[in-house]
């Protein structure tokens, strides 16, 4: 995946900084256990000098470099058996005066085998889709603040409004609490003001708790981000685009509200199949049916969505008038 230069700054400042607090740590400990055990000091030097006297060897026949350096081997090896009787006597374990590294594949460096470690690729990740939640204007939403007492209570044909959202309440919410990237897509279909935005950004937001990478926003500013990627308008280099094809969840909040043209017409169905086709879960929220995704966009969208994805009705008068008129 692409990712600015600022991201990838930011990555290798991050890491350098766990290095370093690796490093002080470490030093911190050494610098304790000599003060309790100052033979460890001269055990030390002794295993340091082992192995740079080694080098002599060069200069002496090759029977008296083969006994000294075994002479050498056996200093050094006598070294380390005390360091660790040393650190025994104080019921501590062997690794105890080794530098702990946050990862200990690259040791801190984000690079392993002349490669990015895979810290750094997770790292530039989740500060790429860290930066991108910043630049949303959405705020996350939890289960608990859903109330149903808006939703009405009058049965029609033997289900109330109230039900039908305790329903897609219990799906969105084991949604989340089971959630792994084989999740089904959800199309949340319904008019302003019935929670669709409410539920998609509490599984947003649980999901994202979980570890996975989540990308929201509305569809209007997704389409807009994407074009000016495409048009070299921004400096993102296709890191946009790739996160929205390419993270564990992406929401799409509110399709229908943009001015559709050719571009969000091709990108939303590129977005829909390319995460069918990748096996990711998207989550839309519309204020338009079904059939209006057919007539605005086109049948290649609506049938994708009606063949993968799982179809949430939202149901009633909307909540937020409700709500203000509660206020009054
Ligand atoms: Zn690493």
């Amino acid at each position: 995946m692409p990712y600015t230069k600022e991201i990838y700054e930011k990555a290798q400042e991050i890491i350098d900084e766990r290095r370093k607090a690796a490093e002080n740590k470490n030093a911190g400990i050494i610098r304790l256990f000599e003060t309790i055990e100052p033979e460890y000091t001269a055990l030390k030097q002794e295993m340091i000098t082992s192995v740079k006297e080694v080098v002599k060897a060069i200069d002496m026949s090759p029977e008296k470099a083969a006994e000294f350096i075994q002479q050498q081997k056996i200093k050094n090896l006598t070294a380390q058996q005390n360091i660790r009787l040393l650190l025994q006597k104080h019921s501590l374990p062997e690794d105890y005066l080794e530098i702990k590294y946050s990862c200990p594949v690259c040791e801190d460096t984000g690079f392993s085998e002349n490669k990015l470690c895979t810290c750094h690729i997770q790292l530039l990740k989740e500060l790429a889709f860290e930066e991108a939640g910043k630049k949303s204007p959405l705020k996350f939403c939890l289960f608990e603040d859903f109330r149903f007492d808006y939703y009405p209570d009058e049965k029609i044909s033997g289900v109330s409004a109230r039900d039908r959202m305790r329903d897609i309440y219990s799906f969105c919410k084991e949604y989340a609490d089971t959630f792994d990237t084989s999740n089904s897509s959800v199309f949340m279909t319904g008019k302003t003001g019935l929670g669709k935005t409410h539920l998609s950004l509490a599984i947003a937001g649980d999901v994202i708790r979980k570890g996975y990478t989540v990308l929201y926003n509305s569809a209007q500013n997704i389409f807009t981000m994407l074009q000016k990627e495409r048009f070299g308008k921004s400096d993102t280099n296709g890191a946009y685009e790739a996160m929205v094809l390419e993270c564990d969840l992406l929401v799409i909040d509110d399709l229908g509200a943009e001015f559709v043209t050719q571009f969000t017409n091709a990108a939303l169905y590129n977005i829909i199949n390319t995460r069918i086709n990748l096996g990711l879960p998207t989550i839309i929220s519309s204020n338009l049916t079904l059939q209006e995704i057919e007539n605005e966009y086109s049948t290649r969208i609506s049938s994708r969505i009606i063949g993968e994805y799982s179809i949430l009705c939202f149901e009633g008068k909307d909540i937020r008038q409700l709500k203000s008129e509660n206020d009054d």
